[in-house]
């Protein structure tokens, strides 16, 4: 099959959260099938000029947006068997951030992502390369299923390409006044409830889950939760239930590669399944160390790593690391909200034997504090599907975390009443202060309990967390789409 995928981000070439990850790994998994071919098309930000194997396709071809025109050139690697272009527009992406300022977003990014998803498009004709499927992600490529339903449906070129929307987080969704409807180009008879028109404005998501012929979540849990929890669809619910029989969730997979403590090169000492209760203590003192916590393997330490962001729900973390630091250690690796960050950085001042902080983007101490940890806190308000508890799993690190999106569908709860023959973790069973500290208190009363502990570690490591199974759900997905 030939795919196309079109995303704002892929690790490793730009990331911000998950979706880079998810978009990265997917890429090539899908590329390592017989018989596809995998186009990635990314914006060319600022840091893509870094790329020594930077290559440039000859010519430049011509977008409209709004009132005026804009020059695109494409510059490609080939990456594994995946070769990936990027959109070159100094204007709108030669800047030092991919999506923001300090002070907000750019001002201009529904031009930004107009160009881009139109460029993807053109840029397929430019290089002759004629996809079954386009696979976008997320509100910045959500134009891309309504431009070929209506702007490009009587281009030739099209007539056999279908669109699959991935939505990562319904949270944003590009939201635009009904000038951005404009200069996107798409005619007036088309801006109706049905199609374009959502609160008197565009919404680019909205666009995307109207016109693609197929939409999935990143997990079957999210996708219920999307459709029938109002709160959780953030006013999209009643779209998504209309969608329901072309609407479903394929739950992410992580990069084993990346993510392996057995030959994980930034930890002292590998360890897998096996090995575990003697080797990882030391990456937990390494830990203690790096980030001056008391030197006490004995003393369970409870690992965060998150942006601090409204979803992430770390602001009721906070009394809680408060009420167990005597008992417990902390390491919190996470940035973004101003008021958050300095909450943490001050409860880590008062305890600094007993609560670290660090307050910036830092891969390798994330792979410290997933390998040094015993239990991993995502008290998570709502969670699309969520990395970060699986590479704790995948680390013999037991998640705590609210019973929600794809944390549902990835953790098997600890019960007390049960045999636990496949837990790997707990579950926060209330959104709440209390909660996050009842379970913290129950894991730390099996702490004491290696044998239940032990068999807890071994299950976490030993779950199938890898893209295998879900990319070829993805492929599944692909072939039903194309049909
Ligand atoms: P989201 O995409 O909502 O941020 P996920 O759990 O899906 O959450 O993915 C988060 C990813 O970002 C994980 O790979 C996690 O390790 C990483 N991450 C989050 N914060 C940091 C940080 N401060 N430093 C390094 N990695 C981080």
């Amino acid at each position: 099959m030939d795919i196309v995928m079109a995303a704002s981000e892929a690790f490793p070439f730009c990331k911000t959260g998950g979706l880079a990850d998810v978009v990265g790994a997917l890429s090539q998994q899908l590329a390592g099938r017989k018989g596809n071919k995998v186009v990635l098309f990314l914006p060319h930000y600022r840091n893509i000029h870094r790329l020594s194997s930077l290559k440039v396709v000859p010519g430049v071809y011509y977008i409209p947006v709004g009132g005026h025109i804009e020059q695109v050139s494409l510059s490609y690697v080939a990456w594994g068997k995946v070769v990936v272009f990027f959109v070159g527009n100094r204007h709108y992406f030669d800047r030092p951030d991919f999506y923001r300022t300090k002070n907000g977003d750019y001002a201009d990014n529904d031009e930004r992502f107009i160009l881009f998803s139109r460029a993807v498009l053109e840029g397929c004709k430019f290089i002759g390369f004629r996809p079954d499927i386009i696979h976008c992600h997320d509100w910045q490529t959500g134009l891309i299923p309504a431009y070929l339903k209506t702007v490009y449906k009587l281009d030739a070129f099209f007539t056999r390409t279908h669109s699959l929307l991935t939505i990562h987080n319904i949270a944003y969704q590009g939201h635009f006044p009904y000038s951005s409807f404009e200069k996107a180009g798409f005619h007036p008879v088309d801006f109706v409830p049905s199609k374009f028109e959502y609160y008197g404005g565009i919404s680019f998501l909205k666009s995307g889950i109207v016109f693609a012929d197929n939409v999935n979540t990143v997990s079957p849990n999210y996708a219920r939760e999307l459709q029938d929890v109002p709160s959780m669809g953030f006013g999209l619910e009643g779209l998504l239930k209309y969608r329901g029989k072309n609407f479903c969730g394929i739950v992410n997979g992580i990069d084993t590669e990346i993510w392996d403590p057995e030959t994980d090169t930034l930890l002292p000492m590998g360890y897998d399944a096996v090995t575990f209760s003697k080797n990882k203590p030391i990456s937990k003192q390494q830990l203690q160390q790096k980030i001056g916590l008391e030197e006490n393997t004995e003393r369970p330490v409870v690992g965060i790593v998150s942006r601090l962001d409204y979803q992430k729900g770390l602001e009721l973390a906070l009394p809680v690391l408060e009420k167990w630091h005597q008992k417990v250690q902390f390491a919190v690796l996470g940035c973004g909200d101003p008021v958050l960050e300095k909450q943490y950085q001050q409860l880590a001042k008062k305890y600094p034997k007993d609560i670290a902080y660090v307050g910036k983007l830092d891969e390798e101490l994330a792979h410290e504090i997933y390998a040094g940890s015993d239990l991993f806190l995502m008290p998570s308000r709502y969670e699309p599907c969520g990395l970060s508890q699986m590479i704790a799993m995948k680390y013999g690190t037991l998640p705590m975390v609210t019973k929600v999106g794809g944390l549902a569908d990835t953790v098997v709860g600890y019960k007390e009443d049960s045999d636990n023959a496949a837990a790997t973790g707990f579950f926060i069973e209330h959104f709440s202060e209390k909660s996050i500290s009842d379970t913290l208190e129950k894991a730390l009363g099996l702490y004491g309990n290696k044998k239940i502990w032990n068999k807890l570690v071994k299950n976490a490591m030993l779950r199938d967390n890898s893209w295998d199974k879900s990319a070829q759900d993805y492929f599944t997905l692909y072939k039903k789409t194309v049909a």
